[in-house]
This record gives C-alpha cells, structure tokens and sequence, in this order.
C-alpha cells in the first residue's frame, strides 16, 4: 500500500477519536513564514519529502491552481503526528497571509479550535497579527504563538544571549498585550494569553526547519546557548535533527489547543444563537456523530471534475454521501454526492465524516461560504464578519 493511501486510512480511523483531534489554522502577517512552516510540518507529518519542504510549498496552491485550473481560497489539509504515544489527526487550515483576504480568515477560524499564530522576530507584531488575533478570540479560537526567522536574530544581526533574549520577550509581551485588549470582557483572561513557561510559546527557523520550546528543551536537552552555537557555526542540518521544527510545533499542537469535545462546549454559544436548551444544541455541545448533522460551511472551492466543494466543520452528525441536507437561506434540500477530507490541497473521498472534523462535500450547489447545512431546519450559525485591518492615523 502506498504511503498516502496509509495516511488517509489513518486519518479516517482517527476521525472516529475527536479527543485526539486537532482543528487548527496558521495565521500571520504577510511573509513571516506561515508558508515555509506549513511545508515543515506537512514535511514532518510525512505528507512530502524533508528535502523539499521550503521548496514545494504545497500549501501555496497558486501555481496548482493555475496549473489545474483549482481554485482553492484557504488550502485545507489533514495530517497525523504522534503525541505521548497517541497518534493525533490535524486538520489544518492555511489562511491567506495578504490583507485583502480578510474574509478568508475569518471564514477559516470558524471551523478551527486553535490558531498558531506566527510573528517574524525581526519585524515584531504587525498590523495583520493583531487582525488575526482579533478574529480568532472573537470566535472563541486559542491562540498559541511561533516566533519565526530566529535564526536572523543569531547569523545576521549578530545578537548576543541577552539582547535576543530582551527581544523574544517584548515580541510575547506585545502579543499578549493585544489579547488581554481583546479578551477584557471574557472570563479566564489567562486562557488566553500565552507564555514560554507553559509551553504555549514556541521559537525558530522555518527556513532552516529547527524549533525549540520549553518542554522541547526539556525532551532534547538542548539548551538556547547550544542552539546559538550551533546556529553560528551554521550547523543548521544538526540543529534540524536534534530539534525540529515540525515535532515541537505539532507537540505544541497536540498539548495545548483543545480538542473538539473541550471546545465546541464553548464555542457554540459564542457561533450560534439558536435555542441552547434543545437536542441539536446539546448534540453540537458533545460533538455528537449520531445526532443530527451540522456543518458549517466556510469555503467553496470549484474543481474542475467534480464541480463545486464546500469545505467546513462538522459540528454533529456524521456527513455521508446521499444525505439530503437543508441550506440556510435557501428552499429545499441539497443531496450530498460525496464526502471527503483533504490531504496537501487535494481532496480524498471518504465513507463519512464524524463530528468534529473538517469535510469536504460535493453536491451542496446551494451553499455558500458562510451557510450552516444540516439534516433538519435550525437558526443557521452567526454570519462571520470580515473585520479589517486596524486603521492607522497619524496624529
Ligand atoms: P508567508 O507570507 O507568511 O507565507 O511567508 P513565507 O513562508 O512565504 O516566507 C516569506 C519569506 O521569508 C521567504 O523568502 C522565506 O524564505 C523567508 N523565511 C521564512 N521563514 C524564515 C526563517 O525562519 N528564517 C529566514 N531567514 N527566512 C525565512
């Protein structure tokens, strides 16, 4: 059996486990390296080849979408990674990094439960991760955070211990100082925030594929003095197998962002404002796949054998081909054609797809991005709002 087929036969077992999924989107400000990071971790999970990570870029569909005449707005992809001798499913979702994509990024958060938040060290928070914070807390995502391109900090700019050290820590400060705005109102700020100590914080080179965090430290011994060295000494292929990228980011992954089980409890009121006393409501709460089914659908992508797919999250029920489905805002009853998950932008056709994963469904010719289908008529899910960036004025 080929190594893909293995890999979409492990997703599919572990899509039945929704304590051992993991929602998530990467988002940044434009050319911090969400890209070269995702390309590490697809490499890392085994999706493509170590050699060509950084170079392949597969989640930049552009050069497909030309190619093959896809148009794919925010690339999904599942992955798996071992954790604490767990195998996990990541469903990944890639959120345009250009302003202008806004919509997209929110679209994307709604079907996520935790959002790597990537910040470039040199250039500090920008006005587009303060967007994506902004968008994720509103949704009630988890931030965790990636300070990227260290490796400038240490060959290029020639920066000694203290004074990266100096610098690592204002880049945490800033970002946690536009969380506590945000999150003024909610309970439990401190959810929210993130912190080295506590593992939610991670440091690195996308381009050169090391990471390190704390509990990295712990596992590999490495300590950041080692890593400088060895950094300097341009010893990166060392540094990449003794602590790589990909393992503590999906470790981080793994550890901190919430399951669909803890999250949906308190992501669906904050999404959807239907009566919450009821059996769907309560159904969507416990992720149930054998209650009604729910799906939040946040793109549409046109591929051009099997027309159009909605991509979005299955909140309850499991999706299957033949349903006959409701649309918000629409009369009627779309019938499902088939059902898949997406592996590196392409898509994988499925038997089913239990609550508290991301699907990909075919025949919905009346969803839009932004429609709640299900199998009985409900309050469709909150209209997701495009928030901007932050407007700068000079005084
Ligand atoms: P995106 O716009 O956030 O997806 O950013 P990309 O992944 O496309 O990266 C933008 C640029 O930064 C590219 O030229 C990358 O090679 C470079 N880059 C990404 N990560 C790193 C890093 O860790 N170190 C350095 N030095 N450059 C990086």
């Amino acid at each position: 059996m080929g190594r893909r087929k293995k890999i979409v036969q492990e997703c599919e077992r572990l899509m039945d486990e929704p304590e051992n999924i993991r929602n998530i989107a990467i988002a940044a400000h434009v050319d911090h390296g969400k890209t070269t990071l995702t390309d590490n971790l697809l490499a890392g999970a085994g999706m493509i080849s170590d050699e060509t990570a950084g170079e392949q870029l597969a989640m930049d569909t552009e050069e497909d979408e030309q190619e093959r005449g896809i148009t794919i707005d925010a690339a999904n992809v599942s992955m798996t990674h071992e954790y604490e001798d767990t195998n996990h499913l990541i469903n990944l979702i890639d959120t345009p990094g250009h302003v202008d994509f806004g919509g997209d990024v929110t679209r994307a958060m709604r079907a996520v439960d935790g959002a790597l938040v990537v910040v470039d060290a040199v250039e500090g928070a920008m006005p587009q991760t303060e967007t994506v914070l902004r968008q994720a807390l509103r949704e009630g995502v988890k931030p965790t955070l990636f300070i990227n391109k260290v490796d400038r900090l240490i060959s290029e700019l020639q920066e000694g211990p203290e004074e990266m050290q100096q610098r690592l820590l204002s880049v945490i400060s800033d970002v946690n100082e536009l969380i506590r705005g945000m999150t003024e109102d909610m309970d439990d700020i401190d959810d929210w925030t993130v912190s080295v100590e506590d593992g939610t914080v991670g440091f690195g080179s996308a381009l050169y594929k090391w990471g390190v965090s704390m509990p990295s430290m712990q596992r590999t011994g490495m300590d950041f003095g080692e890593i400088m060295e060895l950094e300097r000494a341009d010893k990166r292929q060392e540094l990449h197998e003794r602590t790589p990228l990909s393992d503590v980011v999906l470790d981080m992954v793994c550890e901190h962002f919430p399951n669909p089980i803890d999250a949906q409890p308190r992501r669906i009121p904050r999404v959807w404002r239907g009566d919450d006393e009821t059996d769907l409501a309560e159904s969507m709460r416990l992720v149930d796949e054998d209650g009604e089914v729910v799906l939040m659908v946040t793109d549409i992508g046109v591929d051009p054998h099997a027309g159009e797919i909605a991509a979005g999250r299955v909140f309850s029920g499991t999706l299957e081909k033949g349903q006959e489905l409701y649309v918000s805002g629409t009369a009627g009853k779309n019938r499902v054609q088939s059902v898949g998950i997406y592996m590196g932008g392409e898509r994988e056709e499925v038997e089913e797809v239990p609550a508290g994963n991301i699907a990909a469904v075919t025949g919905l010719k009346d969803a839009i991005a932004g429609s709640t289908v299900s199998s009985v008529e409900m309050t469709p899910f909150e209209s997701i709002e495009h928030i901007s960036e932050p407007v700068i004025t000079k005084s």
